[in-house]
This record gives structure tokens, C-alpha cells and sequence, in this order.
């Protein structure tokens, strides 16, 4: 079943968060739906029954550290996932490599399933180095990393693509294919297990189809359609026929 991941960022206020989570409700669907709405949301979310998923999570348990949450107290408020590395915590909040690392290791510290994401920016694109980037960006998170019976998820998500709530420019699916084809094989430069590997970026009612028919392709990662219900009934009607 392919998954369909809904990151709300924070586009919505506690309020539209509960009533968009009730009309998505109203859908029953069987979907591998996992929403990640914005922290103030998040009980509410979890109480209607949906898989939740943390948006961001710093990477130390607990403490003096104003203002962060970490993946532990998402635990405890019935989180199951947590999105790390999205590009715009890498772009806008300055967060690294090693930033992602700790993360995931703290997400699995407490049984959360990371959902890594990564991609190239445009200028890696216009200078030929999406290649060097994933390698750099998979290296850092698996070399060496101890899995156990941990899950983790990587998304694919063009930095160029992502929509920023206007008009995205998305990739080509034979474009994604190519890069998804790539992250597989190097995945397995590091382990055996299952990773299943998500597209993100500008993905919308109309091209959703072309994303996961892409053999490499398990899901997607909505960020503005998926805070539309018009446009997300769609996108998960879309999945439902092929599920
Ligand atoms: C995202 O930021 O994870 C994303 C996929 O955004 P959008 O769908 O709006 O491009």
C-alpha cells in the first residue's frame, strides 16, 4: 500500500487544522495516511485516530532547550513518525548533516520511525552535483548506523520543487525516477533492510499517479495540496483506486 504523507507545516491555525482532520476523517479511507500537523494541532489529531507524525524534533531527550520538542515527548503524545531533514530545516533554520544524524538516532531511541529527507537544491542541479549530494546526504545517515528493528523512510524532495505554497515547478517523474533508481542503489551500499523511499515536491491531484507509479516510488510527501480538501479528497481517491 503506498503511503501518502500530509506535512501541514504551518500553513494552518489550531482550528483549521481540527476542522481540514475532520473532513479528511469523513473520507474513511484505508489509506497508509500519515499527517504531520503543526505541534499545537497534534493531541487533537492523534485523539481522531489518525497516524501522526512530528514535523521536526530536536535531537536531545529532554532538558533546558527553549523552545524545542523533541521525539521523545512526540512519543509520548502518540507519534509514530518524524520528518527530519526537511529542506526547509536545512535551508531556512540552518540545520546539517550531523544535525539529521543525531536526529534520527534520537527518533530511534524512542521508537519513532524518521522519515529522512533529502534532495538537491537547484544550484546543485544547474552545477551537476545531485549525484554527489544524495551519495553525501544517504552516506550521513546510514554509514554506520545501527538499525536494529528500527524502521526509517527517506523522502525524495528536489528543493526546487517544493511549492512554498505557491506555484512549484515540480520534477519530472522520469527525472525522480532517475534520482529514486540512485537512492535505492546506494542505500544498499549500507544495509539490507526494507527503506522505502517517498516523492516529495509539488505533488497535487493531477500529477500524483505519475509520482507513484514510478517502480522505486512507495508513497509521497504532500505539503500544500495536502492542506486543500478539495485538492487532497483527490490525490487520496487517486491512491485508493491503485491500493
Ligand atoms: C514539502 O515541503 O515536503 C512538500 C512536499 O511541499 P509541497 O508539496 O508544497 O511542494
Amino acid at each position: 500500500m503506498k503511503y501518502i504523507l500530509a506535512n501541514w507545516k504551518m500553513y494552518l491555525n489550531y482550528e483549521e487544522s481540527v476542522n481540514l482532520a475532520k473532513q479528511i476523517k469523513s473520507l474513511d479511507t484505508e489509506d497508509n495516511l500519515i499527517i504531520f500537523p503543526s505541534a499545537l494541532a497534534f493531541k487533537e489529531i492523534v485523539s481522531m485516530g489518525f497516524e501522526t507524525g512530528a514535523q521536526n524534533v530536536s535531537w536531545a531527550p529532554q532538558g533546558a532547550y527553549t523552545g524545542a520538542l523533541s521525539a521523545f515527548l512526540y512519543k509520548e503524545v502518540g507519534a509514530k513518525y518524524a520528518l527530519v531533514g526537511h529542506s526547509e530545516r536545512r535551508y531556512i533554520f540552518g540545520e546539517n548533516n550531523e544535525d539529521v544524524r543525531k536526529k534520527v538516532e534520537s527518533c530511534f531511541d524512542v521508537g519513532l520511525t524518521p522519515v529522512v529527507c533529502i534532495g538537491e537544491t537547484k544550484e546543485d542541479k544547474d552545477e551537476s552535483k545531485t549525484q554527489y549530494r544524495i551519495k553525501k546526504q544517504i552516506m550521513k545517515v546510514f554509514d554506520n548506523l545501527d538499525i536494529g528493528n528500527n524502521k526509517i523512510i527517506i523522502a525524495y524532495e528536489p528543493v526546487w520543487a517544493i511549492s512554498h505554497g505557491g506555484e512549484g515547478q515540480p520534477c519530472t517523474p522520469a527525472d525522480a525516477e532517475d534520482v529514486m533508481g540512485l537512492i535505492k542503489r546506494e542505500i544498499l551500499e549500507y544495509t539490507d533492510n526494507e527503506i522505502p523511499i517517498l516523492y516529495g515536491g509539488s505533488v497535487d491531484e493531477k500529477n500524483v499517479l505519475s509520482y507513484v507509479a514510478l517502480e522505486d516510488c512507495s508513497g509521497v510527501l504532500v505539503g500544500s495540496a495536502s492542506t486543500k480538501i478539495d485538492s487532497f479528497t483527490e490525490i487520496i481517491k487517486e491512491l485508493s483506486d491503485i491500493n
